[in-house]
């Protein structure tokens, strides 16, 4: 389903009658029919109080007690019958909806311009929008249907008082409109409290992810932070805490002591209807369920009323997150499939590229040029936080911000298809995924269109992983992770394996391994070079290393500094050179020799 772009709160409330007609009109109905509850309820009542006043007076017969009673029961199965059976089909319509909306929203996810990932503002309004977007939907379906409801049942009490004295109608509408004012008051003081203290919130959440993922679990138990932690964890709780309950009981003395007021001058107006009781004019029944009505009536406007408003001024927000995050930038095609047969790579030029990252104003590539061709092997070297990765992160379109030119093939990156993009390069970056399914999918991911066993076996040998996958319980099957009982958890190294396997088993003529010895041991080191050949054999390699070992088996060598690449060439010819790459190996060669 498309997503409306630019929905206002009129559209958001036809949205559920539009998806999903039957329950939503169901809803609709039995909230109208139920908004006249009120007014049924007090005539009803008067209604059984006074036959019973009169059966017992002997001037009715004891049959005109059934009608009434029969109400009575009507009454009854609405709020005990009806009510569930809406309440049903209130579930059935926000599983629908859910599912109606789940594709749109994760498809604008896949689209989005990766840049954002860095803008935490943006990231922030993105996560707000992930939260199920049919429940707050339905919460503001429920805020308007509610309020109408509110003020059609204080409207009719409004009504039948009216007609019996119209002057205390009138005050107890008078006092109602305060009401209603520090109503939407208070509801939009709440709302205001509740972004306040979503800031303490989310630091709160992220110190809570210290306390208690799997992740942090280890470093926990060494580094002994968790009491300190706990302690800032308090700290924030305590400070959302005081600020929320400081509006809250604000509010509470208000709303409570405008209800006060409110119930003493009803009860000051219902005591004006004495005098009709006494004449005669009003019967005793309408009077006592007036009574209860209108003290019930003041209730709900305290209570409910500031509530209801709250839920549309937070519904207000969030329409501006959801449209804020439709109108966010996108790639084009992102959420292609790569190319069934991909471009036959011929080169890849870098031609004076700068680029700064999102957000920042530090130049890490600063007048770039390199060529990559077919069939070759390269490496680029450069110290910690010289620019390598960024050069892979450029190449595979995750940014398009850059100035200079990029050419694959001769041809500005730019106007490749997306599709092209992925099928031509494959890059396992450092901070590599790992994913809680099978070893053996972990590896296919890499071949989204279809690896079969065979391949996934032979990317394992190649990358030295097939010991490892042969100790599993269940082989390539065994499930990875804590999400399943049955996963098995893998060593540092043997998940970066995993990952580099599905490097290898990609068809992208173009491969990018960033620091792929990082998590290996020396030993692992070494033999992993052993495979260099076997990695690249008919395709095009790029090893990003700031560890030389690698280096001697690239053809190619580019020594990044300072954003540029200062130095290219063989190893020999640029241990000849004694530059940079020179005293870098030298300062490693005891690593090596
Ligand atoms: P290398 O791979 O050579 O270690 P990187 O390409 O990862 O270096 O990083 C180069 C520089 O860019 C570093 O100074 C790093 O701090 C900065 N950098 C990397 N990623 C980001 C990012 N997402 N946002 C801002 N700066 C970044």
């Amino acid at each position: 389903m498309e997503f409306p772009r630019n929905l206002t709160m009129a559209q958001a409330f036809f949205l559920p009658l539009r998806l999903t007609p039957f329950h939503a009109g169901l809803r609709l109905v039995h909230r109208i029919i139920g908004a006249f509850k009120t007014f049924a309820t007090v005539m009803i009542t008067a209604a059984c109080i006074n036959t019973a006043l009169a059966v017992r007076g002997k001037t009715a017969p004891y049959q005109s007690l059934f009608p009434p009673r029969g109400g009575l029961v009507l009454l009854l199965l609405w709020d005990h019958v009806v009510g569930p059976l809406v309440g049903l089909s209130n579930t059935r319509q926000s599983i629908k909806l859910r599912l109606l909306f789940r594709e749109p929203f994760i498809e604008k996810r896949v689209r989005l311009d990766y840049r954002y990932v860095e803008t935490p503002q943006v990231w922030d309004m993105v996560s707000r929008t992930w939260g199920s977007p049919e429940d707050k939907i339905m919460e503001f379906w429920n805020a308007v249907l509610e309020l109408a409801n509110l003020l059609i049942s204080a409207g009719s009490v409004f009504v039948v008082l009216a007609a019996q004295v119209w002057w205390a109608a009138l005050i107890s509408v008078a006092v109602t409109i305060p009401l209603l004012y520090l109503a939407v008051q208070s509801g939009k003081k709440q709302y205001d409290a509740e972004k306040e203290v979503s800031r303490y919130t989310r630091k709160n959440q992220f110190l809570s992810r210290i306390l208690t993922s799997r992740e942090a679990a280890l470093e926990r138990k060494l580094f002994g932070f968790s009491a300190g932690i706990n302690k800032d964890f308090r700290k924030e709780f305590d400070t959302a805490r005081k600020y929320l309950f400081k509006v809250e009981a604000r509010r509470f003395v208000l709303i409570k002591s405008v209800g006060l007021a409110g119930a003493a001058v009803s009860s000051f107006a219902l005591f004006m209807l004495i005098p009709p009781v006494l004449a005669g004019t009003l019967s005793i029944g309408l009077f006592i369920s007036l009574t209860g009505a209108l003290f019930n009536m003041i209730n709900n406007l305290s209570w409910s009323l500031p509530w209801q408003l709250s839920q549309l001024s937070r519904f207000r927000e969030y329409i501006k997150d959801v449209n804020g995050f439709f109108a966010l930038d996108e790639v084009k095609d992102a959420e292609a499939l790569p190319a069934e047969t991909p471009p036959d790579f011929e080169s890849l030029e870098f031609r004076d590229v700068s680029f700064a990252y999102p957000g920042t104003e530090k130049k890490v590539l600063d007048g770039l040029s390199l060529k990559i061709e077919k069939g070759k092997r390269y490496s680029f070297v450069g110290k910690n936080g010289a620019g390598k990765t960024t050069i892979a992160k450029l190449m595979t379109r995750l940014y398009s911000g850059y100035e200079g030119e990029i050419l694959l093939n001769g041809r500005d990156i730019k106007t490749w298809g997306m599709g092209e993009i992925k099928a031509a390069f494959c890059a396992v970056f450092q901070d590599f995924a790992k994913y809680q399914i099978s070893l053996g999918d972990n590896i296919g991911l890499g071949k989204i269109r279809g690896a079969d066993e065979e391949e996934i076996k032979r990317a394992a040998d190649t990358i030295g992983l097939s010991e490892a996958a042969a100790k599993l319980p269940g082989g390539f099957k065994t499930n990875l992770g804590k999400i399943k009982d049955d996963g098995v958890d893998l060593s540092g190294g043997e998940w970066q394996r995993a990952a580099m396997a599905r490097g290898v088993i990609s068809p992208a003529p173009l491969k990018i391994l960033d620091e792929p010895t990082a998590a290996l041991d020396p030993i692992g080191e070494s033999r992993l070079y052993e495979k260099f050949e076997e990695i690249s054999r008919g395709f095009t390699t790029i090893f990003i290393s700031h560890r030389l070992g690698s280096t001697k088996l690239a053809d190619t060598i580019f020594v990044l500094d300072g954003g540029k690449i200062v130095e290219s060439g063989s190893h020999s010819e640029l241990m000849a050179q004694a530059g940079l790459y020179a005293e870098m190996f030298e300062s490693q060669r005891e690593w090596y020799v």
